[in-house]
């Protein structure tokens, strides 16, 4: 298709055919995904090797912890969105993310639980500012309505996944080679460069006056006596050691079959987030007009179906980092914790391929609706899981299975990713009605917190009880193929259950495609 530049936009400088500003916000956003996939890669073999070493539960903590550090991790960034939309504007959010996240990587670099926890918190706090307005702000680059818009996005992208394949890449192999810390370190440096390129990108004036605070001044308005421009980085410094506290109450409150049953702090929270957003939804859609309610009944779909999916698959940074230190052979291939690195890779392989797939088939009109990638999605993700849950038949005398398995698995698991994950999110704009889509893309991110609550469900069911840190074999093969089978099981059922919806959703629906 013939590419649509606003005339005013012609004058800005471009590279390839895009806004300069994209290719620094590009470097900016894949140096920040560095850090953060490359302390991912570690995080679960660190707290079960390190932090809960000494706990024969440490699985559990483990996977209770990375459940609530997942969640808040993303929940953050709903609200990094709205203080930037009303007060600080996405550059002042965007250092002040960056800032907060280098703090972070370099606190983890110290070993020691109480900087552990607040480092985690550093990063949650950080990582609300930065994620949700670098991905905005590259949005704004392009006039309402011009085609590049998708392809800029898909660069955007490449960076994400071109962090998220390198830094496991070399944060594990520095963890693996010289110690954790350094491992950390390295990812610090990492979010520092991003840094770097974000403010070079201001200094030589490619992002025009995007970005800039809100007209109304309110971030010099005083709250309490003090600018908010002040305030709020100190307000998000106070915010730490609190989140740091809901990140150590890992414990479940109660105990099985009384009325907390297995919930800690953060569950409890997010289950009452999560009927919150519903009753709120429920109200819209009550006043809403009839074809407005419609589509946002298939908004609140796809989110579902979003966060279904990406529980199973954040899986990735814990349970099956586990499994493939424990039950993997990766004898001279890679480590545990650059298995991590699996996924990015074949993103960053497929991805263009799957959207030249969409296009080629729209030419001829066959392109399939949303819910119908979704449901496709959903069956592939059950088939990666059943790759690795059959991975079991094939374990040598150690209990080991073969890599072949988890790197078909992440194949399979990444294709089902560029299946729903770039589709929904354009699809949600177009679902929900002007007023209420900031609020939506919020629910959107959403979608991703609530699935790290799943993870840690299903993370807690596959905790191995051991002090042992050689733990493995055929101590631990059949706990995660029967996971993996169940999950299996599940992804397939619920791909199932899309696909014979897809025609009832795709009527309500109406034009969007
Ligand atoms: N891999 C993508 C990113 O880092 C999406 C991850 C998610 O939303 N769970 O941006």
């Amino acid at each position: 298709m013939e590419n649509t530049v606003n005339p005013a936009l012609k004058e800005e400088p471009t590279l390839f055919g895009h806004p300069k500003g994209l290719f620094y916000l590009f470097f900016a956003e894949l140096w920040e995904r560095f850090s953060f996939y490359g302390m991912r890669a570690l995080l679960t073999l660190y707290m079960v090797d390190v932090i809960f070493e000494a706990l024969v539960d440490r699985d559990y903590a483990t996977a209770a912890v990375y459940a609530s550090y997942g969640s808040l991790v993303y929940a953050s960034t709903v609200v990094g969105g709205r203080i930037s939309d009303k007060i600080l504007g996405m550059r002042n959010s965007i250092f002040l993310g960056g800032i907060l996240m280098s703090i972070g990587h370099f606190v983890l670099a110290i070993e020691n639980n109480m900087a552990f926890f607040l480092a985690l918190s550093f990063i949650i706090v950080g990582n609300g500012y930065f994620k949700p307005n670098i991905s905005t702000f590259v949005g704004t680059l392009y006039p309402d309505g011009d085609t590049r818009k998708d392809s800029g996005f898909t660069i955007f992208y490449m960076g994400i996944n071109i962090g998220g394949w390198v830094a496991p890449l070399l944060c594990g192999w520095l963890a693996a080679t010289y110690g954790w810390h350094y491992g950390f370190g390295l990812a610090g440096i990492g979010m520092l460069s991003g840094l770097i390129f974000f403010w070079s990108g201001i200094k030589n004036g490619v992002f025009g006056d995007r970005g800039l605070p809100p007209a109304n001044g309110s971030i010099d308005q005083p709250f309490l006596g003090v600018k908010n421009k002040v305030m709020i980085p100190i307000l998000s410094v106070l915010a730490v050691p609190a989140i740091a506290f809901l990140l150590s109450s890992y414990k479940a409150l109660g105990t099985e079959g009384t009325f907390f049953g297995d919930q800690n702090i953060v569950n409890i929270i997010f289950k009452l987030v999560g009927v919150a957003i519903l009753a709120y939804l429920g109200y819209i859609m009550f006043q809403a007009n009839a074809d407005e309610r419609k589509k946002l009944f298939v908004a609140v779909l796809i989110t579902v179906f979003m966060t279904i999916f990406w529980g199973f698959h954040e899986l990735s940074g814990s349970v099956i980092t586990l499994f493939a230190s424990r039950n993997v052979d990766l004898d001279g291939i890679m480590s545990a914790s650059q298995t991590n690195s699996l996924n990015s890779m074949w993103i960053i392989i497929l991805a263009i391929p799957v959207s030249m797939l969409w296009t080629r088939l729209s030419k001829n009109n066959l392109n399939p609706r949303t819910p119908y990638k979704f449901g496709m999605g959903l069956l592939l993700a059950g088939i990666s899981f059943y790759v690795l849950a059959i991975s079991g038949n094939t374990a040598n005398e150690s209990g080991m299975v073969p890599f072949t398995y988890l790197l078909l698995m992440y194949f399979l698991l990444s294709i089902g990713e560029l299946f729903m994950s770039p589709v929904g999110l354009s699809k949600i704009t177009d679902l929900s009605p002007k007023r209420i889509v900031a609020f939506m893309m919020g629910v959107w991110f959403l979608s991703s917190a609530f699935a790290f609550q799943v993870v840690g469900f299903i993370g807690k069911q596959l905790a191995v009880e051991s002090t042992d840190k050689n733990v493995g074999g055929f101590e631990t093969l059949t706990i995660y193929t029967d996971g993996f089978l169940l999950i299996a099981k599940y992804s397939l059922g619920a791909g199932v259950l899309v696909l014979l919806a897809s025609p009832f959703i795709k009527k309500l629906m109406g034009n969007v495609h």
